[in-house]
């Protein structure tokens, strides 16, 4: 088995079989599980990989980008990049109730998983990565999978949406190259990447946005009203508290769902880009909020 894929595959096969025997709170239980079952199968075969979580695989703006479970070979390349998800039963009595959907569908959540891992291929960080959503009470089983997904059905309302991208594998250009005319695989998917994954403008949706600048402590959101009044957009970092739920003043809806709007960005840049397109032509701020100084630094 000196084959990370195969590795990687019979952890995976693995979990599916002794799924009922796990109590999962966190995708990090999800994770740690299968991570702990790859080490113990290295060393039990003494094979030539290590597993790490939370591998940086892409370099990001300020801090790399990283991926959930890499299995790396002696050389130190990546071998297998996996990103995962898991949203619990909603049926549990365990959990609050409040707490779900814990994943997001979209492009905050499984979609940019999806998108992750081509650009992982594509950049040639790996020739194999998984993205998996482990949707153990089958809440998201309904939706149309996303592109190039499929759901896989491991029984007991438990489903999985799946995307397994193998530079060896044939369909690999196929699948990217689908609709795409005479434009090369490589820069047309980082484009689409990009066009998805740059601006998110949260206009009636306070519990989404919240979610963003959790989960991207490093990006930046234009306060705006909510149609879009070029005579008010200021800049502020995702961190900045005046935006943020647990210090602000600002009463439950108030940050998306009354008056303003928030749009939000990993860098800069992208919200230059967007403020040219909705009335400030020469990309420049109505004002940069002083109490988190987002231009310094
Ligand atoms: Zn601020």
């Amino acid at each position: 088995m000196h084959d990370a894929k195969i590795l990687f595959e019979n952890s995976l096969e693995w979990l599916k079989a002794n799924y009922s025997n796990f109590q999962f709170f966190l995708e990090r239980d999800v994770v740690w599980t299968i991570q702990t079952k790859i080490i113990q199968l290295i060393k039990e075969k003494g094979l030539p990989f290590k597993v790490f979580n939370d591998f940086p695989i892409l370099p990001g703006k300020r801090r790399s980008i990283t991926t959930d479970l890499a299995i790396i070979n002696i050389d130190k390349n990546v071998e297998v990049a996996a990103e995962f998800k898991y949203e619990p039963s909603h049926r549990r009595t365990d959990l609050l109730q409040s707490k779900f959907p814990v994943v997001f569908w979209g492009k905050e959540g499984v979609e940019k998983d999806v998108h992750r891992i081509k650009k992982y291929v594509e950049q040639g960080k790996t020739n194999i990565a998984y993205s998996l959503l482990i949707d153990e009470g089958g809440f998201f089983r309904n939706r149309e999978p996303h592109s190039g997904c499929e759901w896989v059905d491991w029984g007991n309302e438990l489903w999985i949406h799946y995307l397994k991208i193998d530079i060896n594998l044939h369909d690999f250009k196929n699948s990217f190259n689908k609709n795409e005319g005479n434009i090369t695989m490589e820069e047309n998917s980082i484009q689409d990447i990009t066009t998805t994954e740059k601006v998110t403008e949260f206009s009636k949706d306070d519990e989404n946005y919240l979610r963003w600048i959790i989960e991207n402590p490093d990006g930046f959101v234009i306060n705006t009203y909510k149609g879009k009044n070029p005579n008010y957009m200021v800049l502020h970092r995702a961190t900045c508290r005046t935006i943020n739920e647990l210090s602000s003043k600002a009463k439950k809806g108030g940050f998306t769902e009354r008056d303003y709007i928030k749009i939000c960005a990993l860098t800069i840049n992208d919200l230059k880009s967007w403020i040219k397109k909705y009335g400030r032509p020469d990309g420049s701020f109505s004002n940069v909020c002083k109490s988190c100084n987002p231009i310094c630094k």
